[in-house]
């Protein structure tokens, strides 16, 4: 919708630009294809073609090499076909780009139906910075999602689907208020199948649904329980995060009835004036014993946060953000140097990183 208003704007003031004649901007209009106004229409075309076998190359490949700790060029060959693909400001509005995501959602909805765990954590990536994390007994979901950030009302996954991740776990974590981690079809599902939503409170603040939010106390090394549906009970800190200046941001770290710990980040950012976070950044790993961080991959600072918690297994997320400007949708070849992000450190470092792609899942062994 936006963009169409800002093309009809575009129109607007060419019609009545001194120096350009009504004819030339009718011209320039019936030129304009969909969804890119900007190129003709059998360029878009092309860019679909482009889109569609490049990601049919993505899932060839990503079927042979799932996710690893040392994952091989093959697996990195597909991650930038991915790169190429959705830095396309249409990408989102582009059929294969839409089929891709809801694939890749479909095949994640038929493995957390029929996978249950262990002795181990099972991680799967829908969308974003959201993330499912199962053990024996629970399922616990983070920044869930379903794509409507990417402001494509054809990409977000249909309630139906959404309807069936949500069946699937039993509690959502939302780290801050901004779309791309906090979706309120998303949320109002959990609260519908009694299942519990922690936010802080700047999330959906003026909404009816704010009062059926948990707003849990923001303190680092405070450990509170949260009870859920038949008598599991997780242990959780709630680490007062923030992204800069725009958003309170919780950090969440939680404890499962099988002593497994996860931590999610969310949009976690230190730098300048807000260093102050990284008094209980730092010192996480005196007290816990962390076994999987998810953290934001475009933080300044990630080594340092990895290093704070110090876990046994890292997965990023945050990659790809189709509501981003291109610049700002973090590929997954890092572009370190332009943000200035010590990203490809953490990734040669000791510590064991596996970076997933929509819809896939991870086996985690304590
Ligand atoms: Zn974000």
């Amino acid at each position: 919708m936006k963009i169409f208003t800002g093309f009809l704007l575009i129109l607007l003031f060419g019609l009545f630009t001194p120096g350009k004649t009504v004819a030339q901007s009718m011209q320039k209009h019936k030129e304009g294809g969909l969804p890119d106004p900007q190129l003709s229409q059998k360029d878009n075309d092309y860019l679909d073609r482009q889109a569609s076998v490049f990601l049919d190359s993505v899932k060839t490949i990503l079927a042979v090499y799932p996710p690893v700790i040392h994952e091989g060029r093959e697996r990195g060959f597909a991650k930038l076909l991915m790169d190429a693909v959705f830095h396309e400001k249409f990408a989102a509005f582009r059929k294969p780009g839409i089929d891709f995501f809801h694939t890749q959602a479909d095949h994640l909805i038929k493995e957390l139906v029929k996978t249950n765990a262990d002795q181990d954590a099972i991680i799967w990536k829908l969308y974003n910075m959201g993330f499912i994390v199962r053990t024996k007994s629970v399922t616990l979901a983070f920044d869930l999602v379903g794509g409507a950030s990417s402001d494509s009302p054809d990409f977000a996954l249909p309630a139906e689907a959404m309807e069936q991740i949500v069946k699937q776990c039993d509690v959502l974590f939302i780290s801050h208020k901004h779309h791309d981690h906090a979706d309120k079809a998303m949320a109002e599902k959990f609260l519908e199948q009694g299942k519990p939503v922690i936010a802080p409170e700047e999330v959906w603040k003026d909404d009816p649904i704010f009062s059926k939010i948990t707003h849990l106390e923001r303190r680092a090394e405070k450990t509170q329980k949260l009870k859920l549906a038949n008598n599991r009970t997780l242990d959780l800190i709630i680490y007062p995060g923030h992204q800069l200046t725009s958003a309170i941001n919780n950090v969440s770290m939680v404890t499962t009835p099988e002593g497994i710990t996860v931590a999610h980040t969310g949009d976690q950012i230190n730098e300048g004036d807000m260093m102050g976070d990284f008094d209980w950044i730092d010192r996480v790993a005196k007290n816990h014993k962390v076994d999987i961080l998810m953290p934001n991959a475009w933080t300044t600072d990630i080594f340092r946060i990895v290093r704070g918690f110090n876990p046994a297994l890292v997965v990023p997320g945050h990659e790809l953000e189709l509501g981003h400007t291109v610049w700002d949708r973090l590929p997954y070849w890092g572009d370190d140097k332009y943000l200035e992000l010590n990203y490809a450190c953490l990734k040669k470092s000791k510590y064991p990183v596996v970076v997933m792609v929509w819809g896939e899942c991870y086996h985690y062994n304590p």
